[in-house]
């Protein structure tokens, strides 16, 4: 049986209830797990509110922090106190991407440096520089799970610069999993199919994607965030113990059609 009890997670990613990591938060929790949440920061505190409001009463996370990943202090405060208040940590959620808009639309060849730049830094470096922080924490194992697309591996219209992200994000899970299996701490990645929330509406034509898996998909629709919770929640648990440095679809089967 899925027994998370007694195991520590942190989440990352959660903004609204739509989030694929609130998902994931409320079948951790529904297996057991005890939570620690973190949100990215805002000046006027709306996102704090907004997350709090939404997390307190379903799964009362024992850890609320702030964690922008483009901001190495907050990083190590939101670790400091997963030591403090845990001592250790089983589970890290990585579920947070961001490009400019210029970036998921129009000509590749004219993305800027910066728009490329910046979306590389949150979408796929802060995966290793959050594994890294939670390394000497999982001092029992572990289990780091972090979210791609198709997009990664094939060219999808309007997704050009965060496929380049998702691609660097997926090999960042094997090189991490070859670092991190011999400390029992495993990593992998779960390639969700498109849903509906405020990251993936940037992408253009998000919705013609959705319906086209809809009628492709061998399943004919797309996934809930439940689905994709109950995957990460089998991933995080000793029912995969023998899976690390993997891409999992939970996708409705659309990888495998050939259109
Ligand atoms: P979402 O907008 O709910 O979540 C994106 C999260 O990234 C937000 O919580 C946001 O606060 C966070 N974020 C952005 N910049 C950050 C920063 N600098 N520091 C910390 N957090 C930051 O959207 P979502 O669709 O749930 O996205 C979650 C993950 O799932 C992303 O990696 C996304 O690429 C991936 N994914 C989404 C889909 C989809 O169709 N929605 C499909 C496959 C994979």
């Amino acid at each position: 049986m899925l027994n998370l009890s007694g195991k520590n997670a942190l989440v990352t990613g959660i903004a609204n209830n739509r989030s694929i990591a609130w998902g994931i938060a409320q079948q951790l929790h529904a297996a057991g797990a005890n939570l620690g949440v973190t949100y990215l920061p805002d000046e006027k505190g709306r996102f704090e509110k907004k997350v709090r409001e939404l997390v307190e009463e379903p799964i009362a996370p024992s850890i609320f922090v702030p964690c922008d990943v483009q901001n190495d202090e907050q990083i190590q405060e939101a670790f400091n106190t997963v030591a403090d208040k845990w001592g250790k940590l089983d589970i890290l959620i990585h579920c947070l991407a961001f490009a400019d808009k210029e970036g998921l639309s129009g000509d590749f060849s004219a993305i800027s440096r910066q728009a490329f730049s910046q979306a590389l830094e949150i979408s796929t470096y802060s995966l290793g520089r959050l594994a890294g922080a939670a390394k000497p924490l999982m001092n029992e194992g572990g289990s780091i799970v972090t979210l791609t697309y198709l997009g990664g591996v094939r060219a999808i219209p309007n997704y050009n610069l965060m496929g380049v992200a998702k691609a660097g994000l997926e090999m960042s899970v094997r090189y991490l999993a070859a670092e991190m299996g011999p400390h029992n701490i495993r990593v992998n990645a779960i390639s969700a199919g498109p849903i509906r929330t405020l990251a993936s509406s940037a992408v253009g034509g998000i919705l013609d994607m959705i319906h086209h898996v809809e009628e492709v998909a061998p399943l004919r629709r797309t996934v809930t965030q439940t689905e994709v919770g109950n995957a990460a929640a089998f991933l995080c648990s000793d029912l995969a113990s023998g899976i690390t440095g993997q891409v999992l679809y939970v996708d409705a089967g659309y990888e495998i059609m050939g259109m």
